[in-house]
């Protein structure tokens, strides 16, 4: 594609990058039959092609964004399917970065969503807070007739309450000889409402002899206001993420960090990229990218030994950021066939459930087709269980089915000695 940035303009690194992005996309159309947007309302601007285009004119002619511009960049999941599928390698992920920050920094949204995208941001990434409105949850629901369509959504998506365990920062000591030493990230939404997931990780990786830490200032990776578009405070919770596994490798020494949120777990493998013009952070930031690795991965390596075959069906759900952010797609089925489960997979396996960070509560609709979508292709293999690797996916999926749903690990901490996961016991 061919660009017009001036001389000056590609002084700026941000527009010098977005220029080397624009002009790899050869324009072809192959990533409009895989991006779940396009496949559901058929208009070229709710493609990557198109979205594409939105970004080039807003940054070529510094345009301020507006509400067209807004719509369309706002119904994009960031999943990534269009970067599987192009084949001219353009970087998608990198290009709406920069387009998002432009329209966050140049238009104005309408109050409500204004306050919205705030009270998501403030309240799910700090899990004290978040804690504190599932308490005040059932009293909202009283309520929710009287709230607005978006909130009302909220509520429904909302578990009934907290986790009843919580997993401390601390050490937790590997059983027997220890093999490696690993961070483990328990995440901001997924420690307050799916904490047995951190729990199912401990308990697997101890029982093959990873030690595994959890530091006090690690609760929160940035996605999820990175998702939003809200650079400022997605940085600040990454720089506080950052410093407290430095700090950490620097005293005792980390063979790796696990992610076992796959959504966090793709913006932890970016920090490099994304920290890269910040003279305090850009080398402890690539450090921290080097060192991640999704569960899966850390898994794969090691000698799992399954005491029991699980003969159950298990229909496996790939989330966007596994097998498009972090091209992991074979790890899992292969732990999860190893430890004796039937695994099956759905067509359409390549489209999002619909959930993305916020964006089935900021696009409903959108996303409730998708989840309808996906949950009927999920059902159609007459599943047992219904699993994923990512906490999104999770509470998505299971609130359109009745499909027991839960994570990989929890099944395979299941199939080496530990306890039935919820909604198997
Ligand atoms: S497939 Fe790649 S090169 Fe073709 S239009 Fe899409 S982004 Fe551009
Ligand atoms: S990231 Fe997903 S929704 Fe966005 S343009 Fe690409 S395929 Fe479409």
């Amino acid at each position: 594609m061919q660009t017009a940035f001036s001389p000056a303009q590609l002084q700026d690194p941000v527009l010098a990058e977005a220029n080397g992005i624009l002009r790899t996309c050869v324009h072809c159309g192959f990533c409009t039959a895989t991006c779940p947007t396009y496949v559901l309302l058929g208009d070229e601007l709710d493609s990557p092609r198109g979205r594409i285009s939105l970004v080039k004119e807003m940054l070529e002619q510094d345009k301020p964004a507006n509400a067209t511009i807004a719509k369309h960049l706002d119904r994009c999941l960031s999943c990534f399917a269009c970067m599987s599928t192009c084949p001219s390698g353009v970087d998608y992920m990198h290009l709406i970065d920069t387009g998002r920050a432009h329209l966050e920094r140049t238009y104005q949204r309408p109050m409500g969503e204004r306050a919205l995208r705030w009270l998501l941001g403030t309240v799910l990434s700090n899990p004290a807070r978040l804690r504190a409105a599932l308490a005040l949850a059932p009293l909202a629901n009283l309520f929710s007739g009287l709230l607005p369509g978006r909130l009302r959504g909220l509520l429904a998506l909302a578990p009934k309450h907290a986790s009843n365990t919580t997993t401390a920062p601390g050490v937790y000591s590997a059983t027997g000889v220890r093999r490696m030493r690993v961070a483990l990230l328990t995440g901001c939404v997924q420690s307050v409402v799916e904490d047995n997931i951190n729990a199912a990780t401990i308990r697997l990786l101890n029982r093959y002899g990873v030690e595994v830490v959890v530091a006090k200032q690690a609760t929160c990776c940035g996605a999820l206001n990175h998702h939003m578009g809200r650079l400022a405070p997605a940085h600040a919770a990454a720089a506080a993420t950052i410093r407290a596994w430095c700090a950490e490798a620097d005293a005792n020494g980390l063979d790796a960090i696990v992610v076992n949120t796959s959504g966090c777990g793709t913006t932890i493998k970016d920090y490099g990229h994304a920290f890269r013009d910040d003279p305090a952070l850009a080398i402890d930031a690539a450090r921290i990218s080097g060192l991640a690795k999704d569960v899966s991965e850390i898994l794969a390596a090691l000698p799992l030994a399954f005491v029991s075959r699980r003969h159950l069906r298990v229909a496996y759900h790939s989330a966007c950021s596994l097998q498009h952010g972090q091209k992991i797609t074979a790890a899992p089925l292969k732990l999860l066939q190893g430890a004796g489960f039937e695994v099956l997979q759905p067509a359409e396996s390549h489209l999002c459930c619909g959930s993305a960070g916020t964006y089935n509560i900021l696009q409903p609709e959108i996303a409730g087709k998708l989840r309808d979508r996906k949950v009927g292709n999920l059902e159609g293999l007459r599943p047992q269980v219904i699993c994923a690797g990512n906490v999104g996916c999770l509470v998505q999926i299971r609130s359109g089915s009745a499909v027991p749903v839960m994570h990989t690990v929890e099944l395979l901490d299941w199939a080496t000695g530990g306890p039935a996961p919820r909604g198997l016991a």
